[in-house]
């Protein structure tokens, strides 16, 4: 059997990985346009911010070690196009500039998604910088590195914005934060936990812009302006943290189904809407254990598990995921958050007849050094009680709690359950009833 994955870092390579080791006599073929393979973004924020120096830590394995394991990769190679009816792909050989065809029994798309450019004026400027490849961190860090480039404005209030806004802080950098909407993180967080790491910005000197549109961006040939609606700044570096969107535009002369944003519909086997075609990570929808539709939840943790799932069914199995809640974390200087499933409006926007609970308590004990305040949202069936999402902010043990809620969450438990759940506790750690035993209390 000749198996072709496109796309080689978390879906495309756990996929490959997985399916060598299920079947040992499986042809696995592998085109990554990049230079790399299995290489782990989640680590560029922190890269640029210096906490390591060697950008090769973020790289899992070779293609090298790849290579050994009888998995053929091909790195610096663009698939162009897909002949569905022929099962026939089209690659350049980007170092060449030769253009081949090859051709599949089963195919993989896992080609994840790029940084979306917001129509902004100018963008094309010097030390204006996505945030996406390795090459993109490299190119950032050494921005950031340059001591006359004092003055970092970050458009785009998301996951990765915010974390690079705690790189460009690390430099002592004047950090400048420009967003659409009239809070950060509007995807994705509840207000109440918002306006906690709004403040936490804030205390940290970061300056938010919120509900402003960057229109333009001025300079000879390295930017020095930037424009809002509203305003002008004067900024050394632009970092565009404006969402991302699935590389899959080069499927576009085929049937394949996709959300509006491009992404390819997938069932719970990994299967796109054409046959012996497979799809997973950030250019593909996944099942959300709580909504009807296919979602689109761009995280390695998805990709990761997505692209496992469908190494095993390339290898003949029916394995299905069990779905996603969309749990996702990040420190915004020092608070730690996370979430999983439903935000307060996911659960209005669902028809959902929900109720609310929003507590402050304390992480620990007062006598053991490190307590701080931990606020907890949950968000429930009025009617049943089953937990629907949670979302925490403190500066310790706050994301861990959120897998306790994930957990919860997938079992089904209701508030009274959680108000009772034998968590753990010793004075480092907790206090005897659990923040998450309060919150569930108070719901009851
Ligand atoms: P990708 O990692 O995007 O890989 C797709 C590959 O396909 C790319 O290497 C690309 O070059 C290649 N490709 C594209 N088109 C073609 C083509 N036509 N031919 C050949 N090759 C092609 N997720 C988390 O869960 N937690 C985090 O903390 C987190 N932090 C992040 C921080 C940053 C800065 C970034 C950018 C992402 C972060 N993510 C995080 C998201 C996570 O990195 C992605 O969800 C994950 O990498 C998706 O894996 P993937 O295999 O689907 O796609």
């Amino acid at each position: 059997m000749k198996v072709i994955i496109v796309g080689g870092v978390a879906a495309g390579m756990s996929a490959a990985a997985k399916l060598k080791r299920a079947n040992k006599e499986a042809q696995i073929t592998v085109y990554e346009k990049s230079r790399h393979v299995s290489f782990g973004a989640c680590g560029l924020p922190y890269f640029v911010g210096n906490f390591f120096e060697d950008s090769q830590k973020m790289i899992a394995r070779t293609v090298e070690q790849f290579n050994a394991s009888g998995i053929t990769v091909n790195i610096e190679h663009e698939v162009l196009n897909v002949d569905t009816d022929n099962k026939c792909i089209t690659v350049k050989n980007l170092l060449t500039g030769e253009t081949f065809t090859d051709t599949y029994d089963k195919l993989m798309i896992a080609t994840g998604a790029s940084a979306i450019i917001p129509p902004i004026n100018n963008v094309d400027l010097k030390h204006v910088y996505t945030l996406k490849s390795m090459e993109d961190g490299e190119a950032l860090k050494h921005a950031m590195q340059n001591e006359a480039l004092k003055r970092v404005a970050i458009v785009g209030a998301g996951f990765i914005g915010l974390e690079v806004v705690e790189a460009a802080k690390q430099y002592g950098k004047e950090v400048h934060v420009f967003q659409l909407n009239d809070r950060v993180l509007v995807d994705t967080f509840d207000k109440e936990i918002t306006d906690l790491l709004e403040e936490e910005l804030r205390t940290h000197d970061v300056h938010l812009h919120l509900s402003q549109t960057v229109t333009e961006l001025v300079g000879d040939q390295a930017v020095t302006q930037i424009k809002t609606n509203d305003e002008t700044f004067d900024v050394d570096i632009v970092v565009l943290t404006a969402g991302v969107r699935p590389n899959t535009s080069f499927l576009k002369d085929t049937k394949i189904e996709m959300l509006r944003n491009g992404a390819l519909v997938i069932d719970h086997e990994g299967r796109t809407s054409i046959e012996d075609i497979y799809a997973a990570g950030d250019c593909a929808s996944i099942n959300h254990i709580l909504k009807p539709e296919p979602a689109y939840i761009p995280l390695a943790t998805v990709a990761n598990k997505m692209g496992r799932i469908i190494g095993e069914n390339l290898a003949g199995a029916h394995h299905t995921f069990n779905g996603s809640l969309a749990s996702a974390c990040l420190k915004v200087m020092n608070l730690e958050a996370g979430r999983t499933g439903l935000s307060e409006q996911e659960a209005m926007n669902l028809g959902i007849n929900y109720k609310t609970v929003f507590i402050t308590d304390m992480n620990q004990t007062s006598y053991y050094p490190g307590q701080s305040k931990i606020n907890v949202k949950l968000i429930y069936n009025a009617d049943t009680k089953v937990i629907l999402g949670g979302q925490i902010v403190g500066r310790k043990d706050a994301v861990q709690r959120v897998n306790v809620l994930a957990t919860a969450i997938f079992a089904g438990l209701t508030t009274d359950q959680l108000a009772m759940l034998d968590l753990c506790y010793a004075p480092p750690f907790a206090r005897t009833w659990d923040v998450l035993n309060i919150a569930g209390s108070v719901a009851k």
